[in-house]
């Protein structure tokens, strides 16, 4: 595995009370360094409180779309999870500690330990609360279902949601060669899209504020794996069809990895693109 750049960036380490943790927390010792200085991907274990994002989400935007994070290496930062592989060569979703690749075909197969991940999301999922939707719901209601929930807009969230569909419409991402031509502003219009009708499946889920700024996209970020684990991809809408169970994690710590390369390096972070 190659080494990177371990950037400590921001850590949100909010003095919360203990209503938002509740014991069912087991937080570990945090070990990271005191100072600023760089540390090796091993000087430290990640609090169960972090949000972990690999790249940023402008670099990915502005055509970074070759990674050095290994799925090795994000399985330490996590067992939940979203993203992308390396050269756009599928979608991740990682569920229960195992990352699904969904390629471009809907071809989906477990990623391994030696393959590289272009950006991802992850995080340690512990149950902090959980509640039903019990009346169908689409997928732009959703968002204002899981805020009335939410202790403050300002921290971070993850989720996982099972339930079944009665439609559901997916993108994949295409997968892309060297000189890279087009950023995601025009790959994801673009985007190969999979739809199905009454399936059942577990959305996972990752909320940012609205000051995360350039870092990560704004809001609620899902993607999708069936139960059947034969189906997956990126969600871009979709209408319930029974109860929709909701299980979420308050995170107040956020720490990045930016990837180690001329291309990160040199990368003009001009062009915008949100999702939402
Ligand atoms: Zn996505």
């Amino acid at each position: 595995m190659k080494p990177f750049l371990k950037l400590i960036v921001f850590s949100l380490l909010l003095s919360l009370s203990s209503c938002i943790k509740q014991s069912e927390k087991s937080t570990k010792p945090a070990e990271a360094p005191q100072d600023n200085s760089i540390a090796s991907t091993n000087d430290y274990t990640l609090n169960e409180d972090t949000f972990y994002q690999y790249s940023i989400w402008f670099a990915f935007v502005n055509k970074v779309f070759d990674g050095d994070l290994t799925v090795e290496e994000l399985k330490k930062h996590g067992d939940v999870g979203l993203g992308s592989f390396d050269f756009l060569d599928g979608e991740l979703i990682m569920l229960d500690g195992i990352p699904y690749r969904i390629r471009e075909n809907g071809e989906i197969s477990v990623g391994q330990d030696k393959d590289e991940i272009v950006y991802a999301d992850a995080a340690f999922f512990n149950k902090e609360d959980s509640f039903p939707i019990e009346e169908t719901v689409k997928f732009g209601d959703l968002p204002s279902k899981l805020d009335a929930k939410k202790k403050s807009p300002h921290y971070f969230y993850v989720y996982k949601i099972h339930g079944s569909f009665k439609h559901i419409k997916l993108g994949g991402v295409p997968k892309v060669k060297r000189p890279f031509k087009d950023g995601l502003d025009v790959l994801i219009p673009n985007r190969p899209v999979f739809e199905a009708e009454n399936i059942s499946g577990t959305l996972v889920g990752f909320y940012c504020p609205d000051f995360i700024g350039h870092i990560n996209a704004k809001g609620h970020h899902f993607h999708f794996i069936s139960d059947d684990k034969k189906w997956g991809g990126h969600v871009m809408d979709f209408e319930s069809s029974l109860t929709l169970e909701v299980q979420f994690d308050t995170k107040t710590k956020y720490e990045f990895d930016l990837p180690k390369s001329e291309e990160f390096e040199n990368v003009n972070l001009s062009k915008k693109f949100q999702y939402n």
